[in-house]
């Protein structure tokens, strides 16, 4: 497989898939440059070999072409400020002057392409269809939409003359630009950027290569989104911790009363089998013991701590309690392998980031005595930010849903499109 390492950029125009999707404020400046100071090193490489990158990506979710609420013009002066060069701007992905503009491109120079997402292509999946459409006309606008992506994926690729993709954010979205493209380039001349790469040893790191205890801590808000990931878990982890909105859900499948807390009715029974199939598979599974519980969904409602099966009637519980805390940061001490992905508590409300705080803590610690832990998924990311212990756990990952589907053991399209499998 070729790499970005072994590849010389002199004199080529590589096509770059980065992940520039960063939040603007109403004003469009940029709230939070991570992602773009993420891809600086792949760009800073090609530039430096004398190579001349043609930067595209998508941003928001842009439903017409042009819509100036998510064009990449806004995101221009930021981006050459970090590379340090004068960026230029096709305010078109393809056309007439995408073409001249990459055509005249001298080594050392770099093009950014207006926002993909402007056309539906992009996505390949239909848009504007009437909310009453037959299922015919839908059948008929996939099939239609299908076929344009071709044309608009041999333009994207016939701007370039190899392919780089660093996109690992829309690694499971098999886009236009993040994985039908790299048919146009050969095995020699596509590759992972530098960023993609150090995501995609992380993730085989956590999967394969594991350090035993193996421990995941999933929080979060509900059971229904992270099925498939726990089942994988499974089969693979020694001790799975559930955390956030989803313990309520095992605790009123347990037999215990819960309250106004977060509860996906529904999934009860599967809470149970869950339950089940780590027993079966030797897996630790560890709950919440005890809960800071709160009359109200709000920072400043009363609060207090009772066993996590005992909430009264009008109170819910928002984060964990210091038994479970304690209980949780026993576990994690003694992993030597380790996945974060969610928060055990309403976090962004002050008063209850005591669990998730503990909980990072310990994932610190435990990556002091020689734990490899991998946190992923935007409110982890968030959390290990506000806490300021980002540096100090062995990877944070930029993906959220691409790093989840990775875990279930999916194949993302974005990786096999380069990598072949
Ligand atoms: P997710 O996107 O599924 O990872 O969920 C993250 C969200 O779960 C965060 O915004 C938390 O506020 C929320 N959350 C965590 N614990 C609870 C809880 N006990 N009750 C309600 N929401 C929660």
């Amino acid at each position: 497989m070729q790499t970005i390492e072994k590849f010389n950029f002199a004199g080529r125009k590589p096509f770059v898939r980065v992940d520039f999707n960063v939040p603007l404020d109403e004003n469009f400046n940029i709230t939070d440059d991570t992602r773009i100071r993420a891809a600086l090193p792949t760009l800073k490489k090609i530039l430096s070999d004398g190579g001349s990158p043609i930067i595209a990506s998508h941003m928001g979710r842009p439903k017409k072409n042009p819509d100036s609420k998510y064009s990449l013009k806004s995101i221009l002066p930021r981006v050459s400020e970090l590379l340090g060069i004068e960026v230029k701007f096709a305010p078109d992905c393809v056309g007439e002057e995408a073409v001249k503009l990459a055509a005249a491109l001298k080594p050392g120079e770099a093009l950014m392409l207006e926002n993909l997402r402007f056309y539906a292509e992009e996505e390949g999946k239909p848009r504007g269809l009437a909310e009453d459409a037959t299922d015919e006309e839908k059948a008929a606008a996939k099939k239609a939409i299908k076929e344009s992506q071709k044309e608009f994926t041999k333009k994207l690729a016939s701007l370039a003359d190899c392919y780089v993709n660093d996109a690992f954010g829309t690694a499971h979205r098999a886009h236009a630009s993040t994985a039908l493209i790299a048919e146009y380039f050969d095995t020699d001349n596509k590759m992972f950027g530098y960023l993609m790469e150090k995501e995609v040893d992380a993730v085989q790191k956590v999967m394969s290569d594991i350090n035993r205890p193996f421990t995941a801590i999933m929080g979060g808000s509900k059971v229904s989104s992270k099925i498939e990931i726990i089942e994988n878990l499974l089969t693979k982890v020694d001790n799975l911790i559930i955390a956030g909105g989803m313990t309520y859900t095992f605790t009123k499948a347990l037999g215990g009363k819960i309250g106004n807390s977060i509860c996906e009715n529904d999934k009860l029974d599967l809470a149970l089998e869950l339950l089940e199939k780590a027993k079966k598979n030797g897996v630790n599974m560890v709950l919440a013991v005890d809960a800071k519980i709160a009359d109200d969904f709000s920072n400043d409602a009363k609060t207090q701590f009772v066993p996590v099966g005992e909430i009264p009637d009008g109170w819910e519980g928002l984060d964990i309690g210091p038994e479970t805390e304690k209980k949780f940061a026993d576990v994690i001490k003694k992993s030597k392998t380790i996945l974060w992905n969610g928060p055990t508590g309403v976090f962004e409300f002050e008063n209850f980031t005591h669990g998730t705080r503990a909980v990072g803590e310990a994932i610190v610690e435990a990556t002091k005595n020689g734990a490899f832990s991998l946190v992923g998924g935007g409110d982890s990311v968030a959390a290990v930010n506000k806490f300021g212990i980002a540096d100090k756990v062995s990877y944070v990952s930029t993906g959220g849903g691409a790093l989840l589907e990775a875990i279930e053991g999916r194949t993302l399209p974005g990786i096999a499109a380069i990598r072949g499998y």
